[in-house]
């Protein structure tokens, strides 16, 4: 069978190494690990693969990813790492053993419908420590409603306490404000009695304190979705290198549909382009260019897409068009000739959300 382009190819054999070894560093330090498949549309061969390199609960932000997950024969914990909507409870207390909360409402509706389905749903409620995402703000707050779970709240258990950083306002998880987490975890504990099973610590940043080993004591749980599909941004922002992970993941396929050789500045008067911007065009005289079939509504940004071969550069894309520079490729370039391209987390997502996209699955050959 002919196979049809664009494709994003998958290396199952490469995520499960990545979901072990972070599991395996993690695990050292006593911290376990949530895995979340929202990164990748919850792939269910991606959520397997997270599964079978032993993340203790599969997570995302959405039910349906979670749903799939189950119906692929999953039998890890699930858990909505969202805190849930309204319209959603029902399916939530059904589906899930637990989920992030920080709204008293929601808490009560989850309550309500554990109590009628005759479960026992786990709640983490989320602190919010400055990146002004979801969380309480106000600790007090926090400390009623964590003992109105714990003492009111007989459709639900109190399983713990977690932070979100790195995402709207790009907080670090410095050992100082994950700190903050754990006090909050040890008054909890302290007005309960009790010690809480989940002090959840953050993302993919937080994994920087795993590498110092510096997290503080008292972090137990991490949700960790980037530093398992491609351990990318870690070493690019921040310089961290974590050892043996793999960033042969993913890979892009676009196929060539024409080769020419033309000017490299528009020809006639300038406008917009495609999406209403007005970009800057670099006259390098007549240059050897292909176009592939893929564009933005594909994998969202041009500037998130990496040439494999060198002497490719991408100038730039419409809705369904990728202009490639090859001047400089030395290889003899024509329509049908797939090339390949490593790309980024943002453009992952786009990428399994588009039905135009072909997603295959590869393993190492040995
Ligand atoms: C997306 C998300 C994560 C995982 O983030 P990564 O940076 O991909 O590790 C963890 N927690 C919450 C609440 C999230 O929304």
């Amino acid at each position: 069978m002919k196979l049809r382009y664009p494709r994003l190819e998958i290396n199952l054999s490469a995520l499960r190494n990545n979901a072990k070894r972070i599991v395996d560093m993690c695990g050292e330090q006593g911290v376990s690990v949530v895995g979340v498949i929202k990164g990748a549309t919850g792939i269910p061969e991606v959520a397997k693969a997270f599964a079978d390199g032993g993340v203790d609960i599969i997570g995302s932000s959405r039910l349906e990813q979670l749903r799939d997950a189950k119906d692929f024969g999953i039998d890890k914990p699930l858990m909505l790492i969202r805190v849930p909507m309204m319209s959603e409870i029902e399916e939530v207390v059904e589906l899930c053993a637990g989920s992030l909360n920080s709204e008293v409402s929601v808490l009560e509706a989850l309550n309500d419908e554990a109590t009628k389905q005759h479960k026992v749903h786990r709640v983490v409620l989320m602190a919010d420590l400055g990146d002004l995402r979801e969380g309480f703000w106000d600790k007090e707050e926090l400390m009623d409603v964590a003992l109105r779970v714990e003492n009111e709240m007989d459709g639900l258990f109190l399983a713990g306490v977690g932070t979100n950083v790195g995402c709207y306002g790009s907080i670090l998880p410095t050992p100082d404000k994950l700190q903050e987490l754990v006090d909050i975890a040890r008054e909890i504990e302290d007005k309960i009695g009790r010690k809480l099973d989940i002090v959840s610590g953050g993302a993919t940043s937080s994994l920087m304190r795993i590498a110092d080993k510096n997290i503080p004591e008292g972090i137990n749980s991490l949700r960790i979705g980037e530093g398992i599909l491609l351990n990318r941004d870690l070493g690019l922002f921040y310089g961290y290198d974590l050892k043996g992970m793999r960033k042969d993941t993913f890979t892009l396929k676009a196929e060539v549909i024409e080769v020419k050789v033309k000017p490299s500045h528009p020809q006639g008067e300038i406008g917009v382009d495609a999406f209403g911007k007005r970009p800057e065009y670099v006259d390098r005289g007549m240059r050897k260019r292909a176009l592939i079939a893929i564009g933005k509504v594909d994998y969202g940004d041009p500037d998130e897409i990496f040439p494999k071969d060198e002497g490719i550069e991408v100038l730039g894309a419409s809705s369904d068009h990728t202009i490639l520079d090859v001047e400089n490729y030395l290889g003899d370039l024509k329509p049908g000739d797939v090339l390949e391209f490593d790309i980024n987390y943002a453009s992952i997502v786009y990428l399994t959300n588009c039905k135009n996209v072909r997603i295959g699955f590869t393993e190492d050959k040995n």
